[in-house]
């Protein structure tokens, strides 16, 4: 058979910082050779006319979901066979299965080969389950599936879930509980990994202090240079800081969400609820360490000051690159049922909508407008990244001028400059006659 692997965007666009997905590597190693494949990645290159493939998979998420389904419409050609998984699978299937004639719920190690053989059969089912409570398959990435470089960043994954249950993060609604490899196997497959710069991509590297200690001590020796996320009960530890950047580490992103304590309880952000963040960020800088901080805006708890407070304390802490977000919700999640709940969801399906462009409010903020929640992101985040805060954020902090930092902080500061600045505003799905799919 053939096989078209699509890696879907939000709209038509050229991303500067599109990072591998190595999901696709995972299934070409999942398909047994005699199978012909293309992978194509809509974010690297644009996508064709018509596809000649007898399965066209997709893997999609909330943002890109509008997008998949156009593209599923424009590839349809009645022999073919089109599947879709990824985390917008996990709550919205039946939405899927209206574009999708299969669906993938969870990770693709255990339901691609069930899929593929189906199909050979001809008889592909509508949904496939994995297996959540057994530990992930070993399987190693294939890496002769990609056309792209990436900026020769390598991608890899030890472990699926976040043992925290933050109430507006989605990675609930796909694990429950968290999936890991053994730390052989991991240092195996880096070792096998031809680049030399890798992005961690757990939503959470940290699970336990003895763990996460073996498993620095386990890589160091590979000498790959690394960047990861970490809560922030991590972030605090010395002891563990110090073994990430002896094993490699350079740069972690973490999030810091809100400087408000009842908006960190209202997001049950257990971690950080204690935290003295100028500390925190003050220790991870004493190693050497560069920080992504990220942040989540228009909480019920939040005013319209809350985007002068935290620009400011993201700038006096020279923080290296921040993501100002508005609260999104998130569908499967606590805060999308909440909004629900209290009919303050803007488009029930915002994702579906013909009007919701990225940087929308979804929802009606308790203490402000929309519109105000929409600006004061903007407005920041532009700020943020304007040539002379780039410059004070830059002089600011010592550890941005040594050289490899300095390297990494200008680089993601000028791409994240260059996003923004592309992306906001920009209808999800883009114009591929978005509006058959509207069923908000
Ligand atoms: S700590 Fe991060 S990854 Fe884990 S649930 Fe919270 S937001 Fe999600």
């Amino acid at each position: 058979m053939k096989i078209a692997f699509i890696r879907v965007n939000m709209f038509e666009h050229i991303s500067s910082d599109a990072m591998k997905p190595i999901l696709f590597g995972i299934i070409r190693s999942l398909t047994p050779a005699r199978h012909e494949i293309v992978f194509l990645d809509e974010r690297t290159e644009r996508l064709p006319d018509s596809l000649d493939a007898d399965i066209i998979a997709m893997s999609v998420e909330t943002f890109t979901a509008k997008r998949a389904y156009i593209l599923a419409k424009k590839y349809r050609t009645g022999k073919n066979v089109i599947v879709m998984g990824g985390f917008h699978a996990a709550v919205c299937s039946d939405e899927m299965l209206e574009y999708a004639d299969s669906v993938l719920i969870g990770d693709a190690e255990d339901t691609w080969r069930r899929f593929l053989s189906d199909c050979e059969k001809g008889r592909p089912e509508r949904k496939y389950f994995s297996r959540e409570d057994a530990p992930l398959p070993p399987v190693r990435a294939a890496k002769d599936v990609y056309r792209h470089s990436y900026h020769g960043i390598g991608v890899y994954q030890i472990s699926r879930g976040c043992k925290f249950n933050c109430d507006f993060c989605s990675i609930k609604t796909m694990y429950k509980c968290v999936r890991r490899k053994p730390v052989g196997l991991i240092v195996k497959e880096l070792a096998a990994m031809r680049e030399k710069i890798i992005f961690f991509a757990d939503d959470n590297l940290f699970y336990d202090k003895s763990s996460a200690l073996a498993l620095f001590r386990a890589i160091a020796p590979l000498k790959k240079k690394w960047a990861c996320q970490i809560s922030m009960d991590a972030a605090r530890d010395d002891a563990l800081l110090s073994a990430m950047k002896r094993a490699g580490c350079f740069l972690v992103l973490m999030g810091f969400e809100s400087l408000n304590a009842d908006t960190l309880a209202e997001m049950h952000k257990s971690a950080n609820i204690r935290a003295d963040y100028e500390e925190v960020i003050r220790r991870v800088y004493s190693h050497g360490l560069l920080i992504y901080g990220t942040f989540v805006l228009g909480c019920d708890g939040d005013r319209r000051d809350v985007f002068e407070k935290t620009f400011r304390f993201a700038v006096k802490n020279n923080i290296s690159v921040t993501n100002f977000n508005p609260l999104i919700p998130m569908p499967g999640t606590g805060v999308y049922k909440r909004m629900e709940r209290e009919g303050r969801l803007r488009w029930k399906k915002w994702w579906l909508s013909d009007t919701y462009r990225y940087g929308d409010t979804a929802f009606i903020p308790r203490r402000m407008s929309p519109g105000d929640l929409r600006r004061g992101c903007l407005s920041i985040r532009t700020r943020f990244y304007s040539v002379p805060c780039i410059m004070k954020r830059f002089f600011g902090n010592p550890q941005h001028l040594k050289p490899y930092n300095a390297f990494v902080f200008l680089l993601a500061n000028f791409i994240s400059r260059r996003e923004i600045k592309k992306k906001q505003g920009q209808l999800l799905g883009g114009v591929l006659g978005a509006s058959d799919t509207d069923k908000t």
